[in-house]
C-alpha cells in the first residue's frame, strides 16, 4: 500500500505534466514579450533560440504528443498563440533595428525637405445644403430654431393634429422606446415648430433644419434617418399668396433665376390647404428628361396654410393669427444639386464621395 502511493499512475503523470506544459508556455510568453535586441545578429539569437527547429518552442511541439487527449485541443491553441506571439515580437524588433541603423546613416533631420502638404477636411454635402437653405431663409427674415430628436408624442403627432389612429403614428414609421409608448424618435422636425409656438406669440418666423428618424428598411431610396429642414410663418392676415411668393424666391435662389415652381393639392395632417411643390427639372431646363421622368419637372417638398387645430394646439389663437409652413428633406435637395442616386452614401464615411463636395461656407 506504501508503494502505491508514491507510484505515479499514467494519467497522474499526464495531469501533472499538463500543468507543466501550461506554466512553460506562460513563462516563455512573458519571456519573449520582455526580450529586446540592439543590434540584427541579437535578434537572430532570438531567433534561433525560440523559433528555429531545435529551439523552444519546437520542443515544447515535440512533447506536445504527451498531452492527454481531452487537453490537446486547448494546450495545442496555446502553443500556436505562443510560436505566432514569438514571431510578431522578433519580427518587430528586426524591423526596428534596421530602421534605426538606417535612420543613423541618414542625416536626422532634414531642414531643405519640403513640408508635408496640409490635406484641408471638407464639409459633408447635407451640411453644405442645409447651409445654404438656411441662408436664403435667412435673407428673408427667417431665425433657426432647434429642439431635441428625443421627443414625446405631444409634440410630434397629437399637437400636429394628428388622430389618434393616423398610420404615422405605427411602429413601422416611428422608433418608440421600449416599455415607455410616449417617448419617440422625432419622425420629423414638425415638433420644433409646435415648441416654438408653445413659448412664442406671433410673429413667428423660423426654420428648423434637424435630424429625423424614421423604421424603414435602408436602401439606396430610404433610410432609417434622415434630415430635413422646416419653416413656419404665423403672424395676422398671413396668406396663401404669401407663401407662394416665398416659394417661388427660395426654388430661384436655390436652383437657379429661370426655375418655375407649380404646386400640386395635397394632404397633411397639420396644413389645410396643403399643396407639394414641383420645380421645373434642372437638368433639361423642363424640356423632359430620364431623370424627371419625362415631365420637366421634379417633386422637392410639401407646404400649406397652417391646420387651425395646430394653432390653437400651442396656444395661438387661431381667430386671429394664420400661417403657412413648409417642410423638406435635406437628402433630396442634396440629391437634385449633385444628382446623389444613392442615399446610403450620405452615412458612409467613404472619402472618395465626400472630397468632391468644396466648402463655400
Ligand atoms: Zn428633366
Amino acid at each position: 500500500m506504501e508503494k502505491t502511493s508514491t507510484f505515479v499512475s499514467i494519467s497522474q503523470y499526464q495531469h501533472l505534466y499538463r500543468n507543466d506544459m501550461k506554466e512553460k508556455i506562460n513563462q516563455l510568453l512573458h519571456e519573449i514579450s520582455q526580450s529586446v535586441a540592439a543590434s540584427v545578429e541579437e535578434t537572430e539569437a532570438l531567433r534561433i533560440k525560440y523559433l528555429s527547429k531545435k529551439g523552444v518552442i519546437a520542443r515544447l511541439f515535440d512533447d506536445f504528443r504527451l498531452v492527454p487527449a481531452e487537453e490537446k485541443k486547448q494546450i495545442g491553441q496555446m502553443l500556436n498563440e505562443l510560436k505566432t506571439r514569438a514571431q510578431e515580437h522578433i519580427n518587430a524588433l528586426r524591423e526596428r533595428v534596421q530602421a534605426g541603423a538606417a535612420s543613423d546613416a541618414a542625416d536626422e533631420l532634414d531642414l531643405t525637405r519640403t513640408a508635408y502638404p496640409t490635406r484641408l477636411g471638407t464639409r459633408h454635402p447635407l451640411s453644405l445644403v442645409k447651409q445654404e437653405i438656411c441662408d436664403i431663409f435667412a435673407r428673408l427674415g427667417f431665425s433657426i430654431a432647434d429642439g431635441p430628436e428625443i421627443e414625446d408624442d405631444w409634440h410630434v403627432f397629437s399637437s400636429m393634429n394628428f388622430a389618434e389612429d393616423h398610420p404615422a403614428r405605427d411602429m413601422q414609421d416611428t422608433f418608440f422606446i421600449e416599455y415607455r409608448p410616449d417617448v419617440i424618435l422625432r419622425t420629423h422636425t414638425s415638433s420644433v415648430q409646435s415648441r416654438v409656438m408653445e413659448k412664442t406669440q406671433p410673429p413667428i418666423r423660423v426654420i428648423c433644419p434637424g435630424r429625423t428618424y424614421r423604421n424603414e428598411a435602408i436602401s439606396y431610396r430610404a433610410h432609417c434617418f434622415f434630415h430635413q429642414v422646416e419653416a413656419l410663418y404665423v403672424d395676422k392676415n398671413v396668406s396663401f399668396a404669401d407663401l407662394r411668393q416665398v416659394l417661388l424666391y427660395f426654388a430661384q435662389e436655390m436652383f437657379g433665376p429661370d426655375t418655375k415652381i407649380r404646386l400640386r393639392p395635397s394632404y397633411f395632417p397639420f396644413t389645410e390647404p396643403s399643396a407639394e411643390m414641383d420645380i421645373s427639372c434642372n437638368i433639361c431646363g423642363g424640356k423632359g428628361c430620364n431623370f424627371c421622368k419625362h415631365t420637366g419637372w421634379v417633386e422637392i417638398l410639401g407646404c400649406g396654410m397652417v391646420d387651425p387645430n395646430v394653432l390653437d394646439n400651442c396656444g395661438i389663437d387661431s381667430k386671429v393669427y394664420s400661417g403657412y409652413a413648409l417642410g423638406m428633406g435635406i437628402e433630396r435637395i442634396t440629391n437634385l444639386k449633385y444628382r446623389v442616386k444613392d442615399l446610403r452614401l450620405f452615412s458612409e464615411n467613404d472619402l472618395h464621395f465626400l472630397e468632391q463636395f468644396k466648402s463655400v461656407h
